[in-house]
């Protein structure tokens, strides 16, 4: 058997597992959200060498939600840099849930990229002279990391804006301490958007493989970031990704991670591989259950924390 079986055998094998499991809730603070079958499940791996191994519902579009943080931290960055980025949103856990409404005491930013008032923040940074080049330059950004046109899910778009309140109060309050400017309608249109695009379980697959493989996408060979900017969203991921859980995640799974309302989780696991987890039911932190559990059995069978010291 070769290691590509055996990899793929265990993907099949931790799906026939968890697929059993019945446990979480599927998100429906944004009314679309709520419509989805919570049997959905797949699980993907794309290595570094550009090898794909699929389980499950791959192909199943659904909205990427908060994982587009990380990639939308990544354009920011490009945009201005480090040093102007930090002075906006900073990358210190919270410890608090995702959409909680609190910013730093002392600095008034947000305090990370991964929890809402961050991810707008972030966005709100994105460079373009109009709306629309603003959102092409997103949908652009994420074209090089999947390798193919990305749409947005409209429904969900506008189901979020007019439902998207506590987001709303976010940025107003952040408007208030000139962490983000005006016009902020059209930052959280932008940010309601960049969570809107719709993506399989593959997809995300190939977009972790992209972070792991230094920037590269290792289907196309097409750079999708500047190299410099690949270990601060690792970092970000690795400390913040999984919001109150990421403490408990760093320390049993090992790998930097993200997670999304709509079931989704990237992990990335650097110069070996990207994985994609897709799952709707979400536990008490909005991480996806069985997603959480599928990354914990990969870790362990594949020995994959990033702090590991096999043989050393
Ligand atoms: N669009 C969602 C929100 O802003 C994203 C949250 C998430 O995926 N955790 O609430």
């Amino acid at each position: 058997m070769t290691d590509g079986d055996r990899l793929s055998q265990l993907l099949h094998t931790l799906h026939q597992r968890y697929q059993s499991l019945r446990e979480g809730q599927v998100a429906d603070y944004i009314p679309e959200l709520s419509k989805v079958d919570p049997d959905l499940f797949s699980i993907c791996i794309v290595t570094t060498q550009g090898e794909i191994y699929s389980v499950g519902d791959h192909d199943h579009l659904f909205t990427v939600q908060s994982i587009s943080k990380v990639f939308s931290y990544g354009l920011a960055l490009e945009d201005h840099g480090r040093d102007y980025v930090l002075t906006r949103v900073g990358v210190e856990p919270t410890g608090e849930d995702f959409n909680s409404i609190v910013l730093d005491e002392a600095s008034k930013r947000p305090y990370n990229p991964m929890v809402n008032a961050g991810a707008i923040a972030t966005t709100s940074l994105i460079k373009g002279k109009t709306p629309v080049d603003r959102l092409n330059r997103l949908l652009e950004m994420f074209n090089r990391y999947i390798g193919h046109d990305v749409f947005i899910d409209v429904s969900v778009f506008l189901s979020e804006r007019m439902t998207g309140h506590r987001n709303r109060a976010m940025a107003h309050l952040m408007r208030n301490f000139g962490m983000i400017d005006d016009p902020i309608e059209e930052s959280l249109d932008l940010y309601f958007q960049q969570c809107s695009v719709l993506v399989n379980c593959q997809d995300l697959a190939i977009m972790a493989a992209t972070l792991a493989n230094r920037g590269i996408n290792p289907i196309t060979q097409e750079r999708a970031i500047d190299r410099r900017y690949v270990r601060d969203l690792l970092s970000v991921m690795y400390t913040c990704g999984m919001y109150n859980f990421a403490g408990e995640w760093a320390y049993t799974v090992g790998f930097p991670a993200k997670s999304g309302v709509s079931g989704g989780i990237i992990g990335v696991v650097p110069n070996q591989m990207g994985i994609g987890i897709f799952s709707p039911p979400l536990d008490v932190r909005g991480n996806s259950v069985r997603g959480v559990q599928v990354c914990e059995a990969l870790s362990q069978d594949l020995n994959l924390h990033v702090f590991d010291c096999q043989g050393c």
